[in-house]
């Protein structure tokens, strides 16, 4: 473990639209930024390797751990073949897309790694802004497990969430703020098929993607 250096920054960067956009708001307000991808399973390791491109096109200390317990302790369409992925959100609770303990877990995780590498600032890109039905994107789970890590650990660890209240396409307007509009839009992947960029259109993250960024391209006369 070692000092708390304020100039730190440890990003959980998954690879996707929503986390890279965060590393690069990073790297705008801190001085030295840290990424921790995690291997949990996904069907679509490209995403692990986009988020070690994107690491290293911001400067950052990249590092991947795994943790395929993710997929063992409960069955969902992102780490299971065999489920059909939900196309719309179900009236009765979280798409089979829904990841239970994901957020918490990559948290006290990354809270872990941050305390041991001298780090108390923790970014994360949930928003319950396109709310899609993930109840830990929501702002109060992650204040209520900043307290719960900072009481458990003993530190007084501040997670960030930059997305927090913003839509799709406001996450757009940010990339373009931080220069990186194109890195976010053609070297990331949110597809639940797996494809990176614009991916495949169809599913429920290309959708959202898509219309944001029709949206903001609109506004900003791009
Ligand atoms: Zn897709």
């Amino acid at each position: 473990m070692k000092p708390v250096n304020n100039d730190r920054v440890l990003v959980v960067l998954s690879g996707g639209q929503d986390s890279g956009t965060c590393l690069f708001w990073a790297k705008e307000h801190f001085k030295e930024v840290w990424a921790l991808t995690f291997a949990y399973g996904q069907k679509h390791v490209l995403e692990t390797e986009l988020a070690q491109r994107l690491a290293e096109k911001a400067g950052a200390h990249w590092e991947m751990m795994s943790i395929p317990f993710i997929a063992q302790l409960s069955s969902n369409s992102l780490t299971d073949d065999s489920i059909p992925m939900d196309e719309d959100k179900p009236a009765d609770g979280p798409p089979n897309t829904f990841v239970p303990g994901r957020n918490l877990f990559f948290l006290s995780i990354a809270a872990v790694y941050a305390r041991e590498h001298g780090i108390s600032h923790i970014v994360t890109g949930v928003s319950q802004t396109d709310y899609s039905g993930y109840p830990d994107c929501r702002d109060a789970f992650i204040k209520s497990l900043n307290v719960a890590l900072n009481i458990g650990i003993d530190e007084q660890f501040i997670i960030h969430t930059p997305l927090m209240w913003i839509d799709k396409a406001q996450t757009w307007e940010m990339a373009d703020r931080l220069g990186v509009l194109d890195i976010i839009r053609h070297e990331t992947l949110t597809c639940y098929n797996g494809i990176p960029g614009d991916g495949c259109g169809q599913c429920p993250a290309c959708k959202l993607r898509r219309a944001g960024l029709e949206e903001y391209l609109k506004l900003s006369k791009k």
